[in-house]
């Protein structure tokens, strides 16, 4: 037989974030290879008595692959459990073209990002209606190097929301970019480290001037998540710019703007 290798989003940390559709799968799942470098042993609870779970973190590309074509061969449903979503920053090309050499079938399911839990955990918004509506995930380049056009002070010129992955260790490189692109020192920036995971969650506000200082002062080291966007803080601007979703002078699909309203 030849069964699939499904690649699916952990989430970004808390096992209650995976989709209902990575949990039925992992239900029905023969054998489980988890990522352990960043999902918890937690997130694979929901496997069947027997079934086989292995943590990748100690393996090679070449082994993790091998491990999968295996298992494919002894059960219908093989669960690569990744962090977040399997298509940032997950070497999912990397590990479906061997299946794909070994004519093992294969599909991905989403996950929740950390980019969008670490939002989330600080109550921000990552598109503001006329201040950002464009969010760059990207990184600074540490042992992988960035393709050319894509270094940090070229991006951060559009002046959208940043989302910052690998990245924490740089932060000295991350401010130094930031300030080429013009940023001003009271540019605000969030940290959030470990979002989402349950009593391990760390959320450190500052601006491009204090953030590396700040994230010292809390120890933070790895598994952070650097928003800088200049939509950071709304909750506490004195006047926002209305979303026309909601706006009641403005008619859509699902909603006419009211009359009495519609008059400027
Ligand atoms: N596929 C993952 C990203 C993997 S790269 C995703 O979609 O989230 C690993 C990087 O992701 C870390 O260096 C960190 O920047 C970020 N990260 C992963 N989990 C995180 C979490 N719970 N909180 C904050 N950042 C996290």
């Amino acid at each position: 037989m030849t069964g699939t290798v499904w690649f699916v989003g952990a989430g970004p940390g808390d096992p209650d974030l995976i989709t209902v559709k990575g949990r039925g799968l992992l239900e029905q799942a023969g054998a489980v290879l988890f990522a352990g470098s960043l999902v918890d042993r937690a997130a694979t609870r929901f496997t069947p008595a027997g079934c086989e779970i292995r943590d990748s973190k100690g393996m090679t590309l070449e082994q993790i692959c091998a491990w999968l074509i295996d298992a494919a061969a002894r059960h219908a449903v093989v669960v690569r459990l990744q962090t977040g979503d399997p298509g940032l920053y997950g070497a999912l090309t990397e590990m479906t073209r061997p299946l794909d050499t070994a004519a093992v079938p294969w599909a991905v399911v989403p996950g929740v990002s950390s980019a969008m839990a670490a939002a989330a955990a600080a109550g921000e918004t990552l598109t503001l209606p006329e201040v950002t509506q464009t969010v760059i995930l990207t990184r600074v380049a540490g042992r992988t190097p960035m393709p050319a056009g894509e270094d940090l002070a070229a991006l951060a010129a559009h002046r959208s929301t940043l989302c910052i992955f690998l990245s924490i260790t740089l932060l000295d490189t991350v401010q130094a970019e930031l300030r080429a692109a013009g940023w001003p020192e009271d540019a605000p920036i969030v940290v959030v480290q470990k979002a989402s995971w349950p009593g391990a969650e760390t959320i450190v506000r500052g601006t491009l001037a204090d953030i590396a200082t700040r994230c010292a002062e809390a120890g933070i080291t790895r598994q952070a998540m650097i928003i800088a966007s200049p939509a950071l803080g709304a909750r506490h601007w004195p006047d926002i710019a209305r979303s026309k979703l909601y706006d009641p002078r403005f008619s859509h699909r699902f909603r006419r703007a009211s009359a009495a309203e519609d008059t400027p």
